[in-house]
């Protein structure tokens, strides 16, 4: 199997559990410590790695996490940007609260035109029980995004290996972009921010 590497943008209203997820992703909070320039402008949550086959690099999709009156140009532009430079996009939704309001439609309407992957995680459904989350993957698959919806707890990590494999197999194949042992078992550098 060839290895592969590639960067993932993450989406999504305040709450939804995006730290929780990076971190369950991860395995473990990390610092990164590296000059490479293609990773230096931007904002890096988390660097997931499985020796040998993916690493897939956690970035924040900017300015829009809360809605506004209305989608301005000059936000619509910092997320293309964003997104050519991304391999893949990912959206969470917190199924607890419900998904598919403004905020979600907000978000769903900024990836819209995504020239790369586009994948819906639906968390918390740890928190709820089975029709809700049925209503809540359904609502998701009606932001009208091409994308395919994971059910997810980022609390208990069900599901997340599932997403996990699923987005590196949209990568493409490449060398990694940090030294695996940069993003392991190095408590001393355990600091990765908010
Ligand atoms: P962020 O603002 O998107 O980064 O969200 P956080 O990761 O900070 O999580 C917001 C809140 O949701 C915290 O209280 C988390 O403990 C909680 N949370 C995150 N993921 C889950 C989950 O899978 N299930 C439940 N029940 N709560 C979660
Ligand atoms: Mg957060």
């Amino acid at each position: 199997m060839t290895a592969r590497s590639g960067f993932v943008a993450l989406a999504g209203r305040p709450n939804v559990g995006k730290s929780t997820l990076v971190n369950a992703m991860v395995g473990r909070k990390v610092a990164i410590v590296s000059d490479k320039p293609q990773t230096t402008r931007r904002a890096i949550r988390g660097v997931v790695t499985k020796p040998e086959q993916f690493q897939l690099v956690l970035t924040d999709l900017p300015g829009v996490q809360r809605p506004r009156d209305a989608l301005t140009q000059r936000m619509q532009r910092r997320v293309e940007t964003e997104l050519a430079e991304s391999d893949a996009a990912l959206l969470v939704l917190n199924g607890e609260q419900g998904v598919g309001g403004p905020g979600d439609r907000f978000i769903a309407e900024a990836l819209a035109g995504a020239k790369v992957p586009v994948v819906i995680a639906v968390n918390k459904v740890d928190a709820i029980r089975r029709d809700p989350t049925v209503a809540a993957l359904q609502a998701a698959d009606d932001l009208g995004l091409d994308a395919e919806v994971f059910p997810i707890s980022a609390r208990t990590g069900g599901g997340v290996g599932e997403l996990t494999e699923h987005l590196a197999g949209l990568l493409p194949e490449g060398p990694f972009y940090f030294p695996p042992e940069e993003v392991s078992d190095q408590p001393e550098r355990v600091m990765l921010a908010e």
